[in-house]
């Protein structure tokens, strides 16, 4: 009888492991994520609900237009994002102003003729900022390729006064790490260059802007960007007509300008900051409707979902829209100045950066091994109350954008892996980046997962990482293979 009770008891017990097993299984819920369950589903039910980000992009674009730093745009476009917040219920909104030169183009024409001749044609283009207010130059071109350092070094006996022509992308070069284009602009200065064109990689005769200064201030050269099929043109006729000369003729305008970062405060149980941060500023080509309208009015929509359930997070959280990011991270670089001075960086635990994310399908924890676990457990409880999401972790730093000034400070970094198609990339600074480019239930998930991994950041009793000492910073960003970079950016401070 004890047996046969003892074979029955057992057999309840088998199955009941079953069924719980099965019912964990299905269910795709996964152990350990069960404090986030409810807040993660309550954010995403209510940004379902009301997210405001797609209608107040489509408004500032419409009403503002581009939103470049130093211009009168640019102000109303702070104002604009000062005001939503407010009308979201933050008491705790600022403006911190920043003094920055501020570069704007004027006139630029560019003209190409035989070295043999006077035939010049003009050739469609557009200056990068922060090229000299006045420039007019004649010079033979020399072709550059992808003006990376080896490229560079091929062609320097030949280069010496004469104007670069270089790849804005990489064309031919599988598995090589390409520069910014102000840094390639920066190598054709230091080899003597007297001018840079620099041809766009997206096809569709798009052209691009963007700076070519790797600091920020005016540059001793013009640099110009002229379209994919122009490149191929220019590059027929050097093979069929060089020497090849090149006319270039610009004025713009540089002054000192007050711009705004506007920054909403979400008060924690402790001073411990996270920050959630996206540049509200775009190029003056067009509306940055993608660079960085989707990320900004994500950060901000985040912050008006996380006051409409009046999350009461452990780290107090700060909502950041900073400007001048095109023109050389400015504003993020002013923001960490002013943390560093008044003695508060310490605080700062992490700092996400939303810039052109969309539709999210994992986190990128940005090089410190020690959260890939974190983050791939938040991205299974994200999981839980949205099965699409794909929980693909990376884990790897970068730089140009306005994380860069935080992570050389050693705070630690988280991104969302998101991604574009290459009709909306080709428009990245360009005089297409219209509001026609943004897609409405993709920005909605950048809300949800964005305000879902910053819940996580803001209540988690610990984080397993902290901010690196001068020397890991220095370390850590040599691991991440960003030395080369950061040294022709002038952005190394560790000497040799
Ligand atoms: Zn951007």
């Amino acid at each position: 009888m004890a047996l046969i009770a003892k074979n029955l008891f057992m057999k309840k017990v088998v199955q009941l492991v079953l069924v719980s097993s099965f019912l964990v299984l299905f269910s795709g819920f996964k152990p350990g994520d069960k404090k986030w369950e409810k807040p993660f589903s309550r954010l995403n039910s209510e940004i379902r609900k009301n997210s405001k980000a797609y209608e107040t992009l489509e408004n500032a674009t419409k009403t503002i237009g581009h939103r470049l730093t130093g211009s009168s745009n640019g102000a109303r476009a702070e104002e604009y994002a000062y005001k939503l917040l407010k009308s979201y219920g933050f008491s705790d909104v600022v403006y911190q102003p920043f003094e920055v030169e501020a570069w704007m183009r004027d006139t630029v024409t560019l003209s190409i003729a035989p070295g043999s001749s006077d035939n010049f044609r003009d050739v469609e283009v557009v200056a990068l900022a922060h090229s000299p207010v006045d420039a007019k130059i004649q010079g033979e071109i020399v072709d550059v390729g992808n003006g990376l350092p080896e490229d560079f070094e091929a062609v320097k006996e030949k280069l010496k006064g004469k104007i670069a022509l270089a790849n804005i992308g990489l064309v031919g070069a599988p598995g090589k790490k390409n520069l910014h284009r102000s840094e390639k602009t920066a190598l054709a200065i230091q080899y003597g260059a007297i001018g840079i064109i620099m041809v766009n990689g997206a096809p569709g005769k798009i052209l691009l802007t963007g700076t070519a200064s790797v600091t920020g201030a005016i540059i001793s050269i013009p640099a110009v960007c002229i379209s994919n099929e122009s490149g191929d043109e220019v590059r027929k006729w050097l093979k069929e007509e060089a020497p090849l000369e090149a006319n270039i003729d610009m004025h713009n305008i540089s002054k000192p300008i007050r711009a705004r970062n506007v920054i909403a405060t979400l008060k924690g149980k402790t001073d411990e900051k996270v920050i959630l941060g996206g540049h509200l500023d775009s190029w003056d080509l067009a509306t940055g409707a993608i660079d960085n309208g989707i990320g900004s009015f994500a950060v901000i929509d985040v912050a008006r979902a996380f006051r409409a359930l009046k999350v009461k997070p452990e780290r107090t959280i700060q909502f950041v829209l900073f400007m001048g990011e095109e023109q050389g991270l400015l504003g993020s670089k002013h923001f960490v100045e002013e943390l560093k001075k008044s003695g508060s960086l310490d605080k700062v635990s992490y700092m996400m950066n939303l810039d052109m994310t969309n539709d999210p399908k994992g986190a990128n924890s940005f090089g410190r091994e020690e959260m890939t676990e974190f983050f791939k457990s938040v991205g299974s409880a994200v999981q839980n109350v949205d099965p699409g999401f794909k929980n693909e972790l990376q884990n790897r730093a970068g730089l140009h954008s306005d994380h860069q000034p935080f992570m050389l400070e050693g705070v630690p970094i988280a991104g969302l892996a998101g991604q574009l198609t290459p009709e909306v990339l080709q428009c990245y600074h360009a005089d297409c980046d219209d509001f026609s480019l943004v897609d409405k239930q993709q920005l909605e998930s950048t809300v949800r997962i964005a305000s879902m991994y910053l819940y996580a950041l803001s209540t988690s009793p610990k984080l397993a990482v902290r901010k690196l000492s001068d020397t890991a910073t220095r370390d850590f960003l040599i691991s991440q293979g960003l030395k080369q970079e950061l040294v022709i950016g002038q952005e190394w401070r560790w000497g040799k």
